[in-house]
């Protein structure tokens, strides 16, 4: 009675194979490629499926992106050659079992909230953080869908109209400062100034060469130019969590995605500066802000938690 659940990320596909009934165990899991174009992905989609369970009860695949109540992936900012992809159908066609085509955040959503960090709050927003950011809204207890489908995209609230461009087409949008590709540019930003000699060194001395994992290694370390760089990231995600949250009010806001291995560093300084932004910060309840539990694994979980439900 295993369901299969597929996360396609921008460079490589995660496969995990689950019993919905205990979705926190993983029983098989496998790693292979993102290949390139609609086509190749049905292709291995079905290969990884097939590899992991030959008899699924249910495949479930997450894919970040625009997708629609059918299941067609219309856009996705971080996938190459992949638009209006009716990834559901032509899944169904082959697999001869059921299977769900959802956005990838949404599938962390739901496998949070069936054995995470939002399990039993009928209030939650999951928000990743990776090359870019997706959300999962919960709301009544559901998924909050949208008219097409396609609601949980704050990467794309605009947070600096005159910003850096963005994968999507438009320019400024939330993604390009509190995702790990934003912290990279604030690293960069910051070495450029002159301002980040330590995580510089750690880069091999090229500053155009930083990237986030040299400023995450260097504050650990202590240095204090990596921590305030840290820091800056921590107002840009807070900001956007504000926003949110004045639409939205949920229970809790759970923090998921790559950037989730450094949560220790970023976390406090969110919940500080989050309390300053959101509207009358000292005079409604406290929201937690935590680390997502299934790590990255969640996604697919989600996924496969959402094929077998049908
Ligand atoms: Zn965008």
């Amino acid at each position: 009675m295993m369901a299969i659940g597929l996360d396609v990320g921008g460079t490589k596909v995660l496969g995990v194979a689950v019993d919905p009934r205990h979705p926190g165990t993983v029983l098989a899991e496998r790693r292979v490629p993102t290949p390139e174009g609609g086509d190749g992905l049905v292709d291995t989609l079905l290969e990884l499926a097939g590899s992991l369970d030959p008899k699924p009860t249910a495949i479930g695949v997450g894919v970040p992106g625009l997708v629609d109540r059918a299941g067609t992936l219309h856009m996705g900012p971080h996938l190459r050659r992949m638009h209006d992809v009716p990834l559901a159908r032509l899944l169904a066609d082959r697999a001869g079992v059921p299977t769900v085509v959802d956005n990838d955040a949404n599938c962390h959503a739901v496998a949070e909230q069936a054995d995470g960090a939002a399990v039993g709050a009928s209030e939650a927003l999951v928000v990743t953080l990776g090359t870019g950011i997706g959300a999962g809204i919960i709301t009544s207890g559901l998924l909050l869908r949208g008219a097409n489908g396609f609601a949980g995209e704050p990467g794309h609230m605009v947070v600096d109209p005159n910003g850096p461009p963005c994968p999507c087409g438009k320019r400024g949008c939330w993604e390009r400062f509190a995702s790990g590709t934003g912290l990279g540019r604030l690293a960069r930003d910051a070495a450029a100034a002159g301002r980040l000699d330590a995580a510089v060194a750690l880069a091999g001395g090229d500053a155009e060469a930083v990237r986030g994992e040299h400023v995450t290694a260097a504050a650990r370390a202590g240095d204090p130019e990596s921590q305030a760089v840290i820091d800056s990231l921590a107002h840009w995600i807070a900001l956007g969590l504000a926003n949110l949250v004045n639409v939205l009010d949920p229970a809790v806001i759970v923090i998921g995605g790559g950037l989730v291995g450094a949560a220790d560093l970023f976390l406090p300084e969110v919940r500080n500066r989050f309390a300053r932004l959101v509207m009358a910060g000292d005079q409604r309840p406290e929201v937690p802000i935590v680390a997502a539990e299934l790590g990255e694994r969640a996604g697919a979980i989600g996924a496969a938690l959402m094929a077998a439900a049908g």
